[in-house]
């Protein structure tokens, strides 16, 4: 299967941004006092590219993250995804650009309960009206090491398993954007690695894009891109050469050596 090929046929420039965030301002209101999480950022992010997002507790990571991914409004600045300007849309079209064009990866995996792992994984591509390329999930499954695992629900399944069924299901759909938040929060280290890896060919194989936030330095190892933040500010953004992953995702395809 051509996946390269599918990216491409999407028609962008292979160095263009996915996001580009300017001069975003994100202020809450505690008790009397205005706190302002974001505080003036401007940042792109390159498609095919893991981006870290790091910084202190309380700098602001989760409030951009949220922002970037619709999840969120701003108070001022605009946030474009994949050539759609978010700020000022109605909240039904902010649910549909996440349906479409953004995946999901959670530290507390947020798969539902109720439904088989398979089902989980394909979830947000019937959801927005589409049917799950089959070949990518096998093939997905197969390399995350969850197909044996697919008939079970969640409470049967480890918490790594969980969070590679949660990584397969943010992959399915090829999002624009994959935003992964503290993905390794709940795991131990071994299978944080795993996952970790996994994003990170996901990157290099399928040429997806990767937006994670973490405290955990290690963590941000396996990105090209560190932004750090700081008080709501963008204080460092550094490349990397990266940790690279144990497996390659790309079905028929050897993965791109660094
Ligand atoms: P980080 O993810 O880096 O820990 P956050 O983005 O969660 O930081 O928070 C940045 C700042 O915004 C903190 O001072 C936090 O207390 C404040 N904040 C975040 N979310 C809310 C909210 N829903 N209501 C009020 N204050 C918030």
């Amino acid at each position: 299967m051509a996946l390269h090929a599918a990216t491409a046929a999407r028609g962008h420039a292979p160095d263009d941004d996915v996001i580009t965030a300017t001069a975003l301002v994100k202020t809450y209101r505690q008790g009397t006092a205005d706190v302002r999480a974001l505080d003036g950022v401007t940042v792109g992010v390159r498609r095919a590219r893991f981006t870290a997002v790091v910084g202190p507790s309380g700098s602001g990571k989760s409030t951009l993250m949220h922002c970037a991914a619709g999840l969120d409004t701003v108070t001022s600045g605009s946030v474009v995804l994949d050539g759609t300007e978010l700020t000022g849309l109605s909240d039904r079209r902010l649910t549909r650009v996440r349906r479409k064009r953004i995946g999901f990866v959670f530290q507390s995996f947020n798969l539902l309960p109720q439904l088989t792992a398979y089902e989980n994984i394909v979830l947000p591509v019937s959801l927005s009206g589409g049917r799950p390329d089959r070949e990518l999930v096998d093939h997905l499954c197969e390399v995350l090491g969850i197909a044996h695992r697919l008939a079970h629900r969640p409470a049967e399944l480890s918490g790594g398993q969980q969070q590679r069924v949660a990584v397969a299901r943010a992959l399915v759909a090829r999002p624009a954007v994959v935003f992964a938040d503290e993905p390794t929060g709940n795991l131990d280290s071994r299978s944080g690695a795993e996952v970790l890896g996994m994003l990170r060919r996901s990157v290099d194989d399928l040429g997806q894009t990767v937006v994670m936030v973490t405290h955990d330095p290690e963590a941000a190892r396996y990105a090209d891109r560190v932004l750090t933040l700081a008080d709501g500010r963008v204080v460092g953004d550094e490349h990397l050469t990266p940790s690279a992953g144990p497996a390659v995702l790309a079905p028929g395809a050897p993965g791109r050596r660094r």
